[in-house]
């Protein structure tokens, strides 16, 4: 159970003074949501920090203020010059004077009532706001803060500028941030009193309120101490958390699988390619850990096309070999057909039963599927996390298979896990995922990696072109596909609005098919299970041409023949997503193209980004650029699974603080694992605090 003393930061955000349902609703667009919620907690808005201050020490003078500048004048009112009656464009303003000069304040469509009373003539006032200089005169839009003389405490010298969100005022969530940290309980420290020392960090509250009260830039930063400490015990939350899951999979003692081999020899003899060096030599690693008593938990890391499916397929091959089963499973529908379609055929001929199971098989057939897998009459299901529902009960889960599993979340991983009750864990991923986030995502998890590719790729050349000469790009695919070639043409991410997603890409559809002669096919998340299916194999077998697609075949999906790969608005994809789906050409022996068509102008951050997609066709370096120029949770694609999601630590920024969380983590399991110490208790508290409870479950479990 949660400590009590943590209630007040669990409490839904309408408790707060200032915020009504309306508002709270509003919160929804800018902080987290739990699941069983229906708005944000209290802790959201005590963790929503400012990114920069509005410093409004400055008191020039009139004259003297810069343009543009935010400043602080203090002024006696002149006069008011309303709007002319019916005409409500034409602003109020208001004159006043100092000794240096005098300045009109400008108001739209405000009341002038409240504009008589917050301006009284003849009174002197201190105003904050922007200064901009027309024709040599000084006015001031709508200044951010009015007060007497006699209030001049009330007016924030420096304002600390929170992430907003529509419809919710600077003040407003200031306000509430304000009353939400008067609810910050005192808490018991957490951190090693040798790291506290060493890092000059203040306590939990202590850090939150020098955050959320600026005093001058330095306290925005995310060096600043107070910033490092939160970042810190967000980290130490996670490693704990990964460190305690790790430990309680490890206990659980692992079985010894020792194949004689000859599964897997026929699998490579129906596969007709030899493994790549990288292939073998990961094999080797989890052939290792198979026999081992201990579990298996392994991540087999390796970058698009570098050909993990097959490395998998020969694993299981190896547990099933002992009597056990395997299971796959995939994040996404198309991916989990797309594996079996690709392994069926080999496991087949090596006289492997395999099956699929996913939410689209139902009724006969699914209980069909599900007897026989409980009965031991399947060797492989594959499938996506239908697998994980109760209904599914293996014979004898050996072996499980998670792949792009960062799609997924630790917790997720575990209830896969409890299906076998000693069954050995193979993650692979696509996302060539730098260390530190391997860390963060996986604790130390065991790594094999395919660091080389498959022989025989072809380079892929990209090219940058600007939209408005989408008409070359459309010639240059008609030529190619007159000359025998297959195109995919992905269309622009739009918003996370799966309907304008969807109308983006019809409209795409409809013009190039006014253009293109040849057959076009259409896919889209909104489409269903087997319509998707059908267009992805006419595309595979050459009865389409060219492909408009969503992003829904990001990952995964092998047309080898494919040799174009059309990206329009590149500028708004992430690298790592311009990566995996570039990664869709060159499978084969022609050679492939990308063309990132971007709308100009472009973007300091999207002009870095095409800039390294041209530059580079390593998965590693562009996940390394990624994590600089992004955060992190984008690169593990974890922003709705929540398995990576810091919000107080930026793994770019704080990478040496993960080491010492990782160390002290490990540290704590081996001296005081059940968490019964002092320390122990306030780590627990910790792990609530940032919602790593599941980590506590275990504990209970033993
Ligand atoms: P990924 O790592 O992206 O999952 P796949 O396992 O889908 O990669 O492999 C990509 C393609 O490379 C597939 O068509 C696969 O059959 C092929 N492939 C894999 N290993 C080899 C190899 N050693 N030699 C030749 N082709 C291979
Ligand atoms: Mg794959």
């Amino acid at each position: 159970m949660r400590p009590n003393v943590l209630d007040p930061l669990f409490a839904p955000v309408s408790v707060v003074d200032g915020i009504g349902p309306r508002i709270a609703k509003l919160l929804c667009n800018l902080l987290p949501v739990p699941e069983s919620m229906q708005e944000p907690r209290v802790l959201g808005l005590v963790f929503h920090l400012p990114h920069s201050i509005i410093d409004r020490r400055k008191q020039p003078g009139i004259a003297f203020a810069p343009e543009g500048a935010i400043v602080t004048l203090k002024v006696r009112i002149d006069r008011h010059q309303p709007s002319p009656r019916g005409r409500s464009n034409v602003p109020y303003r208001v004159f006043a004077h100092d000794e240096t000069g005098e300045i009109g304040f400008v108001f739209f469509h405000s009341k002038p009532a409240w504009l008589e009373k917050t301006l009284p003539v003849g009174e002197i006032m201190l105003v904050s706001g922007r200064v901009e200089w027309f024709n040599g005169r000084p006015t001031m839009v709508h200044p951010d803060h009015i007060v007497s003389e006699a209030n001049a405490a009330d007016l924030p010298l420096v304002e600390p500028v929170y992430p907003l969100t529509a419809g919710v005022s600077p003040k407003v969530l200031r306000k509430a941030i304000l009353s939400a940290l008067e609810r910050v309980p005192d808490l018991p420290e957490w951190i090693d009193p040798h790291v506290v020392a060493k890092h000059g960090f203040s306590g939990f509250r202590e850090s939150l309120a020098r955050l959320h009260g600026p005093r001058d830039e330095a306290d925005v930063d995310l060096q600043n101490p107070a910033r490092r400490r939160l970042a810190y015990d967000e980290l130490l939350a996670g490693q704990l958390a990964l460190g305690l899951v790790r430990r309680k999979l490890k206990k659980t003692a692992g079985r010894v699988f020792q194949g004689s081999g000859d599964l897997a020899a026929r699998i490579r003899e129906a596969f007709g390619h030899r493994l790549t060096e990288a292939q073998e030599r990961s094999l080797g690693e989890i052939r290792i850990d198979q026999e081992k008593p201990e579990r298996m938990l392994r991540l087999l890391q390796g970058d698009v096309g570098s050909g993990k499916t097959i490395v998998a397929l020969l694993a299981m091959a190896n547990v099933i070999e002992s009597g056990a089963q395997a299971a796959m499973m995939a994040p996404t529908e198309i991916l989990a057909r797309q594996h079996f379609a690709s392994i069926s055929p080999l496991a087949r001929a090596a006289g492997l039963r395999i099956e699929i199971l996913t939410g689209r098989e139902k009724g006969k057939a699914r209980d069909e599927t599900l007897a026989a897998l409980k009965a031991g009459d399947i060797d492989i299901l594959v499938g996506t996390h239908a697998l994980f529902q109760e209904s599914v009960q293996f014979r004898d889960l050996g072996l499980a298979v998670v792949d792009e599993q960062h799609r997924f979340g630790v917790h997720q991983r575990l209830l896969l896990s409890s299906k076998g009750q000693h069954s050995d864990m193979l993650v692979m991923t696509a996302t060539p995922i730098p260390r530190t986030l391997v860390l963060t995502a996986y604790g130390d998890m065991d790594v094999s990696k395919l660091d080389t590719k498959p022989p025989g790729r072809q380079p892929v050349k990209t090219v940058t072109v600007p939209l408005v000469r989408l008409d070359e790009v459309v010639d240059r695919v008609r030529n190619a596909i007159a000359n025998g070639q297959k195109v995919y043409w992905i269309c622009p991410l739009v918003e996370e609005n799966e309907e304008l997603k969807v109308a983006s890409a019809e409209e795409r559809f409809d013009t190039l098919k006014k253009v293109i002669s040849a057959p076009l096919g259409l896919v889209h998340g909104r489409m269903k299970g087997d319509e998707k299916d059908a267009v992805m194999q006419a595309f595979k077998q050459g009865d389409i041409r060219l492909l408009v697609a969503t992003t829904v075949i990001e990952v995964g999906v092998d047309v080898p023949d494919a040799t174009i790969m059309v990206i329009e608005h590149a500028e708004r994809f992430g690298l790592a997503q311009l990566h995996q789906l570039r990664g869709r050409v060159g499978r084969g022996s022609d050679h492939s193209t990308c063309l990132l068509l971007y709308k100009e102008p472009l973007g300091e951050v999207a002009h870095a980004r095409l800039a390294i997609m041209r530059e580079t066709e390593d998965g590693f370096r562009i996940a390394e650029e990624d994590l600089k120029l992004r955060g992190e949770g984008e690169i593990l694609g974890t922003r709705q699974s929540g398995a990576a999601n810091y919000r107080l630590a930026s793994l770019a920024d704080h990478a040496d603080l993960l080491e010492i969380a990782r160390d002290d983590a490990r540290l704590v399991i081996e001296t005081d694992a059940d968490l019964h110490s002092e320390r122990g208790k306030a780590l627990r508290t910790l792990l609530y605090l940032f919602e790593r409870d599941e980590a506590i479950r275990l504990l209970r479990a033993g």
